[in-house]
């Protein structure tokens, strides 16, 4: 299959704003090995990217009030003991993208980074959405785990639209894609023009998705949870050893960290966003707003 993107014309004019869903506290030394054992806040990102032909569409879908719902009963409770989450009805990427003009309705695809809560806990706001997924993701959605093969895995089925596996493709069907970018070059094309492309990030849960952006003033890497701390993208810092046992792939997951870091070096104008890590998010934000 012919590779889109680096090949194609120009990409066209996208507009990207960072929004925060909801967010969690947890101990800071769990994301940096250094760190006190204090909690601190970790906010969940959205992204809204708008297309000129393509319409709204969002990089996940952070938290709603559905959390509390879903955590009620035990084994679930344990994970809401575990992230202790703050969310209001306003919050939410249905609620933020409503007020940016959008009906939820309108979105038309959702690229999933991987399935914990506070990536899918939007999901069924956006009834006419396609889900794009890593294909270990998707599998997850079709096998549907137990509840608690579900909760050890980060995974509160019950927050996923009832139609999700009817809804989703696979990241990895979908046209390969250069990206441009130096140490993960390959990735898959979204729209067919290039301007999104999918990038397999693997290590922290299975079919883990970063998304480039490609026709956006800056170039802007959503890299979701491949690493927690900005100091995985700044000084290629791995998180606590303990977050082995949270990992999908921990062999995996530090060699990501590894190559976002030798990126960040190589490209230092290239906007690299991990889901929960507020200085980034606002370093990004402020970049965005500056070419607006
Ligand atoms: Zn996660």
């Amino acid at each position: 299959m012919a590779d889109a993107g680096a090949s194609a014309g120009p990409t066209p004019r996208l507009e990207v704003s960072l929004l925060v869903a909801g967010s969690c506290t947890g101990p800071e030394r769990l994301t940096r090995p250094h760190a006190r054992w204090r909690r601190v806040e970790f906010p969940a990102l959205v992204a809204l990217i708008r297309h000129p032909e393509a319409g709204a569409i969002l990089f996940d879908t952070g938290y709603t009030p559905r959390f509390h719902e879903e955590t009620r009963r035990f084994p679930a409770s344990l994970y809401a003991r575990l992230t202790p989450v703050t969310v209001g009805p306003e919050d939410t990427a249905a609620a933020q993208v409503a007020a940016a003009g959008i009906a939820p309705e309108e979105v038309a695809t959702v690229v999933v980074s991987h399935l914990h809560a506070d990536h899918v806990g939007g999901a069924r706001d956006f009834p006419s959405a396609r889900f794009v997924l890593g294909r270990g993701a998707l599998e997850e959605v079709a096998t549907a785990p137990g509840s608690r093969a579900a909760v050890r895995h980060g995974l509160l089925p019950g927050l996923l639209p009832d139609d999700m596996a009817a809804r989703a493709v696979a990241a990895e069907d979908l046209p390969a894609a250069r990206t441009g970018l130096p140490f993960l070059p390959r990735g898959h094309d979204l729209l067919g023009d290039g301007s999104l492309v999918a990038v397999p990030l693997t290590g922290h849960a299975p079919g883990h998705l970063g998304l480039l952006v490609r026709g956006a003033p800056r170039e802007v890497f959503l890299v979701g949870d491949a690493t927690w701390s900005s100091r995985g993208v700044t000084h290629g810092e791995f998180p606590h050893p303990l977050v082995r046992f949270l990992s999908a792939d921990w062999r995996a997951y530090r060699r990501t960290t590894t190559t976002l870091h030798a990126l960040a070096r190589a490209r230092p104008d290239l906007l690299i966003v991990p889901s929960h890590a507020p200085d980034l998010i606002a370093r990004a934000r402020s970049a965005l707003a500056g070419t607006a």
